[in-house]
């Protein structure tokens, strides 16, 4: 069924345990997200990144809110990185209430005031916004971040970022990256302690794609209630493509229900190991 974002974290926080935020693209991509969610009987949240809703506009979001009311499991969907107040006014619109507000990019002082309007906007509708404080490096969907402007998460600013915003959840910035790791990730877990000791706010790592096990673990441990997944999703999805494709005899269904399968096999993975309670 349709849940809130913030009574699926807040449950996950009372447990100890995070949450799975899965970016999808299409509606192969929103049925294995509700397919793992209930094989594992967890709930998840169903994540569309500004980019795919450049394509898919109203009828992506309609089709990711129809696919969690059909969830035997609490689902939620969520709006990834908006810096677009249109964009959102249209996804509240829509009955689409989870929401972040991406101010990273606008000086501190342009990120409180957007962070904050949009976050009063939300919570009008009783929504969930989250947050970005510091800047995650890397590549995700077009949207280039040079290495140069990655900066982490200030944990005193923090404090003070979640207080004047008001928002639900704060994004770190860690060493996590989006897309690919280069090489073996490096997260400033003494860093996240502090941020983590500091607020009483559940915290969202993106770019959960490629972290190993024993990271994910201690970043729940250090409060991360949220992970974000796209990359592994993505790939699963488009090698399952490529695969199948490259038969001239392919049918469309079979193209469609195996693609299913291999996004929800990555998705199901996440969302147990996510899940466990530390
Ligand atoms: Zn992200």
């Amino acid at each position: 069924m349709i849940a809130n974002t913030s009574d699926i974290l807040f449950e996950a926080s009372s447990a100890g345990y995070a949450v799975g935020a899965f970016n999808v693209y299409n509606m192969e991509g929103a049925l294995a997200v509700i397919e793992a969610s209930e094989d594992a009987n967890i709930p998840a949240i169903i994540q569309l990144h500004p980019g795919s809703l450049e394509k898919g506009g109203d009828v992506l979001i309609n089709l990711c809110l129809s696919a969690a009311q059909s969830a035997s499991t609490n689902v939620s969907v969520h709006l990834d990185h908006c810096d677009d107040p249109t964009s959102i006014d249209r996804a509240l619109y829509l009955g689409m209430n989870s929401i972040m507000a991406d101010g990273s990019s606008m000086r501190y002082l342009d990120n409180i005031n957007f962070t904050k309007n949009i976050a009063n906007q939300i919570h009008n509708v009783g929504g969930f916004v989250e947050a970005e404080l510091g800047r995650l490096s890397g590549t995700e969907d077009g949207l280039t971040i040079p290495e140069y402007q990655a900066k982490l998460t200030d944990p005193l600013q923090a404090v003070e970022f979640v207080r004047d915003t008001g928002i639900d959840a704060l994004a770190v910035c860690i060493g996590n990256v989006h897309g690919k790791y280069a090489r073996e990730p490096v997260l400033d877990f003494e860093r996240l302690e502090t941020i983590n000791r500091n607020l009483n706010v559940p915290l969202v790592i993106h770019g959960g794609s490629g972290l190993p096990e024993w990271m994910v673990n201690r970043c729940i441990q250090l409060g991360v209630r949220k992970f974000n997944v796209n990359t592994e999703i993505r790939t699963a999805y488009l090698e399952t493509v490529q695969a199948l494709t490259t038969s001239s005899s392919v049918e469309l269904t079979s193209l469609i229900s195996e693609s299913i399968r291999a996004m929800r096999d990555v998705i199901y993975l996440k969302i147990k190991q996510f899940a466990y309670v530390r």
